[in-house]
C-alpha cells in the first residue's frame, strides 16, 4: 500500500470527480515526466516488501486465529522506530543497518515491512537481505503478545470459514463488504479501506464473486454444493447473488474484497538509471511474472477447503473487480465508455519499451485506451508507447476520493495520479519519481507469493535482482506476445504447475530483432554490418516497425513451450531428438554473470545457496509452499479426505509454519520444501 491519504472519503453515490481526478492526474504525471525524463545516471537501488499475517494461537483449544491488533502493534512499532531512528541519526549508523519500517495493509491482521533504506547493488547488500528480513520478523514479534506470531502464509486457510477465525470474534458481514463470510471488522479501519471495499461493490453493481475449483478428494461430494453458503439469507439486496448463480457448484465461493486483498505477497522494486532502462526492465520482467508466480505458489486452501489451484493472483483479481456489467460485456454499453477485458488487478497488457528488441507483434492484446488522455499526453510530447500505457491505466475510475483533497497543485502533488496508478494492480508497476524527490524511475515486480521462511523470501528477492543485472549486462531479450504471457498466467495457477505445466518462453534470449535483420540482410553472423534488408533497403530504416515486421521470421517461431525446469535450469540439444533444443536457463545465466564478477568464494557460496533453492524448486527436487501445505493437510490424522481444512488441521499447520519460520526443521518436516539448504547457510 502506498501512503495513506487522510480526510473524508466520498461514498460512491457522491463521487463525481472521476474526470477531474483523471485530468489532473495526467497533468501531475506530465509535471513529473517533464522534470525527470532526461535524468540519467541513477544508481540501482532496490527493496522488497514482505507481508505478514499476525496469528493468535490458542494452544488450549487448538485454534489459530487472525489477530486484529494491527493498529496497536503498528503504534508500538512506530514508537520504537522513531526512538531507534533518533539514535541512528545521532550515531551515523550506516543505511544498511538501519531499522526496517512497518506499514499497514488491507487486512486488520496484516503488516507489511520493508528495509529502512533501499539496498544497493552490492553483493554485501544482497547477503544482508535475509538478515534484514529476520530482523523485521524479530522486531515485529517483540511488539506482539506472547501468543501472537507473524506468519508469512499467502492465504489463510480458514479465512471466511464457519465459526471463529478472527481474534476477537465478529459475526460475518457489515455495510462495507456485505459479505456472507467476512466481518467488516477484519478490514483495516482507516477510512480508505472500508470505502475501497464498499465503492468497488457499488461501482460494480453487485458483490464481487470469486469461484475457485474445489480439490476433489476421495470423499468430497460430487457435485460439491457448499453447505456453508447461506443461500437463503437475505439482509442486503446483493445477498440474492449466491442464490442467483454467483456461487458455482464444485467451487469455493468468495464474495468479498478481503479474500483477495487479505493475502500476502512478496514485491520487489528497482530503481533504473533512467526512464528508458526502467521501460526496458518493465518489459523484460513482464514475461517472467507468471513464471515466478508458479515457482512461488503458496496458496492452496481457501475458506476452509482445499482448492484445485495453488496461487492467490486470480482471487485478488476477482476480489477488486469493480467493472460494471456493461464493462464486463454482459450488457450493451450505455452508461459506461468501454468494454474492459481485465480486472484492475491483472497482468500487464502493454509493453513499454521501444528498443531494438521490440516488435509490434508482441503487443498483441487489444488495448483499451482513453483517446482524450492519450492525446493530452501526446500533445505534451510523450511518445506513443508511454502515452498508450497511461491512456490504458486511466480508463479506470478513482475508487476513493477524499473531499479535502479534490483541489491540488498539479505542479507539486501526485495524489490524483497515484489514485489511479496505485489502484491499477498489475503484475508489473512502472513507478515515476515522486515529485520533489531525488528518487528515479522505478519498476516493481509484483506477482510473487510470500514464502513461509525468510530464507525463501530472500532467495526469490535476490534472484530477481540478479536477473535484472543479467538482463542489462547480457542484453537479454525475453520478449514474446503478451497473449502468451497471459496464457502462462492462467496455467501458473494450476495445481503443481511447476511440475506439470509447460510455459511459453522465448527460445533465443540473446538475439534482438534488429540483429536478426542484420544477419538476414548480409547472410553473415556479424552484428551491425549492415542495416539494409532486401525488402527494406531503400524505403525504410531498421527502426521502422512495419518494415521490421515484414522482414523478420514469423513471431510464432520465436517462442516455444518449455517446462519450468528448462526455463530455469536450461536444456541441451540431444542428437537424434528433433524435439530437443538448447536453452541457456535463467539459473545458468545468473551463474555466468556471477562468474564474470569479482566475488570472493564465501560470498559466492552464500549466494549459491539462494540460487540453488530456485534451481531445485524448478526441477521438482524441492516443492512449493502450496505443495507442502496441501500435503500437510492431506496427511493430517484429522483430515477426512473431503477437502475440508478443519480448525485443528489449520492450527497444526500454522504451528508447523511457525516452527519452519524459526528455522526449526524436525522429524523431516519441511525437508521437501527447504531440503538441506537452510542448514548449510550462515547468516
Ligand atoms: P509500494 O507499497 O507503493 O509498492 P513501498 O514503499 O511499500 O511501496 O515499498 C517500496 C520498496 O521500494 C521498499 O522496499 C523500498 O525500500 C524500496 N525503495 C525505496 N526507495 C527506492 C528507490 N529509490 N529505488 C528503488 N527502491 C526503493
Ligand atoms: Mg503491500
Ligand atoms: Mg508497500
Ligand atoms: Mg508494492
Amino acid at each position: 500500500m502506498g501512503l495513506l491519504s487522510l480526510g473524508t472519503p466520498l461514498p460512491w453515490s457522491e463521487q463525481k470527480y472521476s474526470d477531474h481526478v483523471r485530468q489532473h492526474g495526467i497533468q501531475q504525471f506530465l509535471h513529473i515526466w517533464k522534470n525527470t525524463k532526461d535524468t540519467k545516471g541513477n544508481l540501482l537501488l532496490w527493496g522488497d516488501e514482505v507481508e505478514y499475517m499476525v496469528v493468535s494461537l490458542d494452544d488450549k483449544n487448538k485454534r489459530a486465529l487472525l489477530s486484529l491488533r494491527q493498529a496497536q502493534i503498528l503504534k508500538a512499532l512506530e514508537i520504537h522506530e522513531s526512538e531507534v531512528r533518533k539514535y541512528e541519526d545521532e550515531h551515523h549508523v550506516p543505511e544498511g543497518d538501519r531499522i526496517p519500517t512497518f506499514h499497514p495493509e488491507y487486512g486488520r491482521y496484516m503488516l507489511e515491512a520493508t528495509p529502512g533504506y533501499p539496498y544497493s547493488a552490492s553483493f554485501d547488500d544482497l547477503l544482508n537481505v535475509e538478515k534484514n528480513m529476520n530482523k523485521r520478523r524479530a522486531i515485529a514479534i517483540d511488539h506482539m503478545h506472547s501468543n501472537e506470531f507473524p506468519v508469512t502464509l499467502a492465504s489463510f486457510p480458514r479465512l471466511g470459514a464457519p465459526g471463529q477465525f478472527t481474534d476477537p470474534y465478529y459475526p460475518p458481514t457489515g455495510p462495507a463488504s456485505r459479505s456472507f463470510f467476512l466481518p467488516d471488522e477484519l478490514i483495516n479501519p482507516h477510512a480508505r479501506f472500508p470505502t475501497l471495499t464498499a465503492n468497488i461493490r457499488e461501482r460494480r453493481g453487485s458483490k464481487v464473486a470469486i469461484n475457485l475449483p474445489i480439490f476433489k478428494d476421495k470423499l468430497t461430494p460430487s457435485p460439491f454444493i457448499d453447505p456453508t453458503i447461506p443461500f437463503d439469507r437475505k439482509i442486503f439486496p446483493e445477498d440474492a447473488n449466491a442464490k442467483d448463480g454467483a456461487a458455482l457448484p464444485d467451487h469455493i465461493y468468495m464474495d468479498s474484497m478481503g479474500f483477495g486483498m487479505g493475502c500476502c505477497c512478496l514485491q520487489i522494486t528497482f530503481q533504473a538509471t533512467d526512464i528508458d532502462e526502467a521501460r526496458k526492465l518493465y518489459d523484460m520482467l513482464a514475461p517472467l511474472s507468471p513464471i515466478f508466480l508458479a515457482l512461488t505458489a503458496a496458496s492452496p486452501a481457501w475458506r476452509g477447503y482445499l482448492s484445485d489451484q495453488d496461487c492467490r493472483w486470480n482471487v485478488i483479481a476477482g476480489s477488486v473487480d469493480d467493472r460494471t456489467e456493461e464493462e464486463r460485456g454482459i450488457k450493451p454499453l450505455k452508461n459506461n465508455k468501454f468494454v474492459i477485458p481485465k480486472s484492475r488487478y491483472d497482468s500487464v497488457s502493454w509493453y513499454l519499451s521501444r528498443g531494438p528488441e521490440y516488435r509490434p507483434e508482441y503487443n498483441d492484446i487489444p488495448l483499451v485506451q482513453d483517446e482524450a488522455i492519450k492525446k493530452t499526453l501526446q500533445d505534451a510530447g510523450v511518445d506513443d508507447a508511454l502515452a498508450s500505457h497511461y491512456a490504458h491505466l486511466f480508463i479506470r475510475d478513482p475508487i476513493v476520493v477524499f473531499s479535502e483533497l479534490v483541489d491540488q497543485d498539479d505542479a507539486t502533488s501526485s495524489d490524483h495520479f497515484e489514485n489511479i496508478q496505485s489502484t491499477n494492480w498489475q503484475t508489473m508497476r512502472f513507478k515515476p519519481p515522486p515529485p520533489g524527490s531525488n528518487i528515479g524511475w522505478r519498476v516493481e515486480f509484483r506477482s510473487m507469493e510470500i514464502q513461509l521462511t525468510d530464507f525463501e523470501n530472500a532467495a526469490f528477492a535476490i534472484f530477481i535482482v540478479l536477473l535484472t543485472r543479467v538482463i542489462l549486462s547480457f542484453k537479454l531479450n525475453f520478449y514474446m506476445p503478451l497473449s502468451k504471457v497471459d496464457e502462462n498466467m492462467v496455467n501458473a495457477h494450476h495445481r503443481d504447475a511447476v511440475l506439470n505445466e509447460k510455459f511459453y518462453f522465448r527460445k533465443d534470449v540473446f538475439t534482438s530483432s534488429d540483429s536478426l535483420l542484420n544477419v538476414s540482410s548480409t547472410g553473415s553472423e556479424t552484428e551491425g554490418e549492415s542495416m539494409a534488408n532486401s525488402e527494406c533497403s531503400s524505403e525504410c530504416s531498421a527502426s521502422d516497425e512495419l518494415c521490421k515486421t515484414r522482414s523478420l521470421p514469423p513471431i510464432e517461431e520465436e517462442y516455444t513451450l518449455m517446462s519450468m525446469d528448462e526455463i530455469i535450469n536450461g536444456s541441451k540439444k540431444v542428437s537424434g531428438d528433433p524435439d530437443s533444443f538448447e536453452f541457456p536457463g535463467l539459473v545458468p545465466l545468473v551463474q555466468s554473470y556471477l562468474d564474470s564478477m569479482p566475488i570472493d568464494v564465501e560470498t559466492r557460496c552464500r549466494l549459491n545457496a539462494y540460487i540453488d533453492l530456485i534451481s531445485r524448486r524448478a526441477s521438482g527436487k524441492l516443492e512449493t509452499a502450496a505443495s507442502f501445505i496441501r500435503k500437510f493437510i492431506r496427511s493430517h490424522p484429522a483430515y477426512k479426505f473431503d477437502s475440508v481444512v478443519s480448525e485443528e488441521i489449520n492450527y497444526d499447520l500454522v504451528k508447523t509454519v511457525e516452527k519452519l519460520t524459526k528455522g526449526e526443521e524436525w522429524d523431516g518436516v519441511g525437508k521437501d520444501l527447504l531440503g538441506g539448504i537452510t542448514a548449510e547457510r550462515t547468516l
